[in-house]
């Protein structure tokens, strides 16, 4: 390995999570972002520690996977192979909804009217600070589930795999969001405020030790209920 390569690969092991994702959500892969960028995320972040207002809302339901492939939950009935397979096994699944607020949506709209490079960079941030939100929230669930003997799987949103976005409908409203999170969404399914977040968390009584930042960071490759 040359110098050069030896720095980005310090540069990037030794990033934050969130530093880390948003310098992937900007593009950058695995390689390091110049210093100019990293001081724009320090200050993104910075800017929605102070905006941001995180709420979440869950709701856990019996689950059942039928013969002919659709699954139950609560009085909701999905049909979605990939979902199925990551679900397979468990016996609860919780819904799941959670969104940063109005705030963050204001303020990147007043950044892009003067720099639109800083609006760029706090958009990748906002995403990263709300992954990082859904994270520690679903691992204080999980902690709940545990007691009971059940163990989360990943988050698995509307729109993963083949999991149809329409399904952001009924999670919404059988959680209430607009009542519990101020969280709606159009006709077209734009959640409003835009950095919010539905998904579905099944729980097994087998411990599959999944990571909470999800499929892509386990290493078990050969998982039969990868998403
Ligand atoms: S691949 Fe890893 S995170 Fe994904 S379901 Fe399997 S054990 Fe869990």
């Amino acid at each position: 390995m040359n110098n050069l390569s030896e720095i980005i690969k310090v540069q990037v092991e030794t990033m934050d999570r969130r530093t880390r994702e948003a310098v992937r959500y900007l593009g950058y892969g695995k390689n390091a972002a110049d210093e100019n960028t990293l001081a724009l995320i320090k200050d993104a972040f910075a800017m929605l520690e102070a905006t941001a207002a995180p709420k979440s809302v869950s709701r856990i339901f019996e689950m059942e996977q039928r013969e002919d492939g659709c699954i139950i939950i609560g009085n909701m009935e999905i049909r979605s192979t990939s979902l199925n397979r990551n679900l397979k096994g468990c016996t609860k699944a919780v819904l799941f909804g959670a969104t940063l607020g109005g705030a963050v949506d204001r303020l990147i709209r007043r950044v892009s009217i003067t720099d639109m490079a800083k609006a760029v960079v706090l958009q990748a941030c906002a995403a990263a600070f709300l992954e990082e939100y859904c994270d520690s929230e679903q691992l204080k669930i999980g902690r709940r589930l545990e007691k009971e003997g059940l163990y989360l799987r990943p988050r698995f949103s509307p729109g993963y795999g083949d999991l149809d976005i329409h399904y952001q409908e009924p999670i919404m409203r059988i959680l209430e969001c607009a009542k519990t999170i101020g969280l709606t969404m159009t006709d077209s399914f734009m959640m409003t405020p835009t950095k919010s977040v539905t998904a579905l968390i099944g729980a097994s009584p087998v411990k599959e030790r999944c990571p909470v930042q999800g499929c892509e960071a386990c290493e078990k490759k050969d998982c039969e209920y990868r998403r």
